[in-house]
């Protein structure tokens, strides 16, 4: 006689907990999250200059755990660079196209690839393109290298920062700009 009213309870309560809020705190070694509003900037300062042509910008830069996640933009066609990558690259191309000289596939916008540890390859932007952007999430190491495998110099997390930090002193924004990507 009384199941009736104690489901319909039940089931407000359900209701009310599906729109509340997690209650705990979240464990005290768990890094802060971060929104990066407008990806793709419209302070041209925030574009980190890396070669003629070649910019990055910061989106993730996770220093505990040897990763980093960018925008890659190139206004140049032609050879970007040849590099080797020890642990595996994601990628999602916003703008523009590029491919690669070790692989018969083009990288549209819209598409997304998988680069596996072990890949070497070299980056080109064709005749045609006046920019591309391409979002990076890159494992470890950029490792350089010329055609035969040898090793040409390196970027790794710390690289990164390190080239944020310089170029946000020099264009006004601030050396400590960079802390806001930095985990
Ligand atoms: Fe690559």
């Amino acid at each position: 006689m009384s199941t009736v009213p104690e489901r319909s309870v039940l089931d407000q309560r359900e209701l009310d907990d599906s729109r509340m809020p997690y209650q705990l705190p979240f464990p005290p070694d768990a890094a802060e999250e971060i929104l990066v509003g407008g990806a793709i900037p419209e302070d041209e300062r925030v574009w980190v200059p890396q070669a003629e042509g070649l910019h990055f910008r910061p989106l993730l830069l996770h220093a505990s755990q040897g990763y980093w996640c960018n925008l890659l933009r190139v206004r140049r066609t032609g050879i970007v660079s040849r590099h080797r990558h020890p642990m595996p690259v994601f990628g999602y191309v916003l703008r523009g196209s590029w491919h690669y000289l070790e692989h018969d596939w083009v990288a549209n916008a819209g598409d997304w690839l998988y680069e596996p540890p072990g890949e070497t390859h070299t980056l080109v932007v064709p005749e045609g393109v006046d920019e591309m952007i391409t979002l990076f999430t890159v494992n470890a190491a950029m490792v350089y290298v010329d055609p035969w495998g040898k090793t040409t110099g390196f970027e790794d997390v710390f690289t990164k920062i390190e080239m944020c930090r310089k170029h946000y002193a020099e264009c006004g924004l601030g050396a400590d700009y960079v802390d806001q990507f930095v985990r």
